[in-house]
């Protein structure tokens, strides 16, 4: 009956022509006339009202939006909705759009459960006219669904526009919003949606949200009426000073204007731009700290019986989250950096860690009388200007990457007593790490491989690194960005097998460099390598 009403009321006001217009050209207006749930409800935004500014965007050709959310707020029924609405409105040249999911098995259930029963409504089925699991023609125009799992995954389709949902579970996200970009060479339009959980600190959604023009979602408190954000408020604090109880035990959010508790979810807002950004990007992040849905009792119930403090902050608050002793920290460098200026040799003997790739990146190291290890010198040097370096410094015991140049390399530590190549180590050996001689009786003599599992030697690097006067780090350190942004890059993340369910840790970078912290890790390997080095509580053990 209401909507009957309503109804009249909006046809009484514009012309059918107008309508039709204003479908083709407003998301907002498409969603309120047109958008559908998959129950076959119509969709409203009542109790998404943070949902409203983000669908009048007015897409301009090249404008990538990126929607860093919790679970269950109602983006990913905007990014389906955004794309049928793309489909329907008759673009010049449109050619169609993708669809991308992490994997084949999720996308297949997405297809099935969220976006076939609305595509099977009468309204939309009318258009509808090839349909599988990775292809709909829709309006004469093709819908490439992709699990984007590898570069072809990424580069098998032609269109003007990509959904990327649950973007963080992309092998690369960043490299792959890149990637997909060129694939919009002949395009009239480049548009990229991207929504995603965040995961770690950034990594994927949350380093696209950081690069974006970025937009956070603001309250009124109930008290005292001044406006603030509850998600950058956690941010800058944390949840536990956020939320609380009042004595009648109703959980509530402390206002950062008056300090009373107020609620937050459902209260009347608006997202407020609080950064700018790269051109054309534009970030929003949403939380169950303010979603209509959600409330702040079972959020802070939830968060008292949190086992897993990484899901509570990724799908409850929508926030990155990083767990202790993930990864290095700017102060681990630069409270570290308390040693002399950068020396440019040596004669005494040194220790030397080297990551191989286009550049080499190197710490060269002594050991104090007391046992601490000091960096003396670190740079970044071509291939063919490590050996000048070790030689300079008198390195006696090095570790180095045995790829990519492993001819190179083997060239360089044959038969050298000290110099080992590291060969990641994939199995899950007892020993994490275990040094051998390969190609023994070769001309030239053997050379000397350390198997070290990557992920093991990593975690013993931070755990190393955090031990405060363990790492000395050269003046220069303290305030060197390359050098720190790459030492905090690796991040120690954790994913289940998609076959087994096992979980597994593995160090990733999210696109950013890291050789630096690679060079220290080989760094600690070289440490261990030397028999005097006064590491006996795990001893190395040496195979010949
Ligand atoms: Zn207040």
């Amino acid at each position: 009956m209401i909507l009957i009403l309503l109804l009249k009321l909006i046809m009484t006001k514009i012309s059918p022509q107008e309508h039709k217009n204003r479908l083709r050209q407003d998301l907002f207006y498409w969603m309120n006339n047109r958008a559908k749930l998959p129950s076959g409800k119509q969709y409203s935004f009542k109790g998404h009202e943070y949902m409203e500014q983000i669908a009048k965007h007015h897409w301009v050709p090249g404008d990538q939006v990126f929607i860093m959310k919790s679970s269950q707020c109602g983006a990913s029924e905007y990014a389906i909705h955004w794309m049928v609405w793309m489909q329907e409105r008759n673009l010049p040249d449109w050619q169609g759009i993708a669809y991308l999911f992490p994997a084949t098995e999720q996308l297949r259930d997405h297809i099935k459960a969220r976006i076939i029963p609305i595509m099977e409504m009468p309204e939309f089925a009318k258009n509808l006219k090839n349909q599988n699991l990775r292809f709909f023609r829709y309006n004469d125009r093709p819908i490439y669904f992709r699990a984007a799992q590898t570069r072809r995954d990424l580069i098998s389709w032609s269109a003007d526009a990509a959904v990327m949902d649950e973007f963080d579970e992309f092998g690369d996200p960043i490299a792959a919003v890149d990637t997909i970009a060129a694939r919009f060479n002949h395009s009239h339009y480049k548009w990229i949606l991207g929504v995603s959980t965040p995961t770690y600190p950034d990594i994927g959604i949350d380093a696209a949200y950081a690069m974006s023009n970025q937009f956070h979602w603001f309250v009124n408190c109930f008290q005292c009426e001044a406006a603030f954000s509850p998600l950058m408020e956690v941010m800058s604090s944390d949840f536990e000073s956020c939320v609380t109880r009042d004595d009648k035990g109703k959980a509530g959010f402390v206002c950062p204007h008056c300090g009373k508790l107020t609620q937050t979810n459902g209260a009347k807002g608006e997202w407020k731009l609080v950064n700018k950004g790269k051109d054309q990007k534009y970030g929003y992040a949403i939380s169950r700290l303010f979603v209509g849905q959600a409330n702040l009792d079972s959020l802070l119930e939830k968060h008292e019986d949190a086992h897993n403090m990484q899901e509570f902050y990724n799908s409850d608050l929508g926030l990155p989250y990083s767990p202790a002793n993930a990864r290095l920290t700017r102060s681990d460098i630069s409270d570290n950096a308390t040693g002399e200026d950068m020396a440019l040799g040596s004669k005494e003997p040194t220790y030397a860690g080297i990551d191989v790739g286009k550049k080499c990146h190197y710490f060269i190291a002594k050991k104090s009388p007391t046992g601490e290890k000091v960096i003396i010198a670190y740079g970044i040097v071509p291939f063919d200007e490590v050996e000048d370096i070790l030689s300079k410094f008198n390195v006696k015991i090095l570790v180095i990457d045995l790829r990519p140049y492993e001819q190179e390399v083997k060239k360089l530590i044959r038969g050298r007593r000290g110099w080992y190549a590291s060969d990641y180590n994939t199995s899950s050996a007892v020993d994490w790490y275990d040094f051998t001689r390969a190609d023994i009786g070769s001309k030239g003599g053997s050379i000397r491989v350390v198997k070290n599992h990557r992920t093991q030697t990593c975690d013993y690097l931070i755990q190393q690194i955090s031990i405060k006067k363990n790492w000395i780090f050269p003046k220069q350190a303290k305030s060197d960005n390359v050098l720190i942004k790459q030492m905090c890059a690796s991040q120690r993340m954790e994913k289940s097998e998609q076959d087994t369910g096992e979980i597994k840790a593995y160090y990733g970078n999210g696109g950013r460099p890291d050789h630096y912290f690679h060079a220290a890790a080989f760094l600690e390997l070289a440490f261990m390598a030397n028999r005097s080095s006064g590491f006996v509580q795990a001893g190395p053990k040496f195979h010949t």
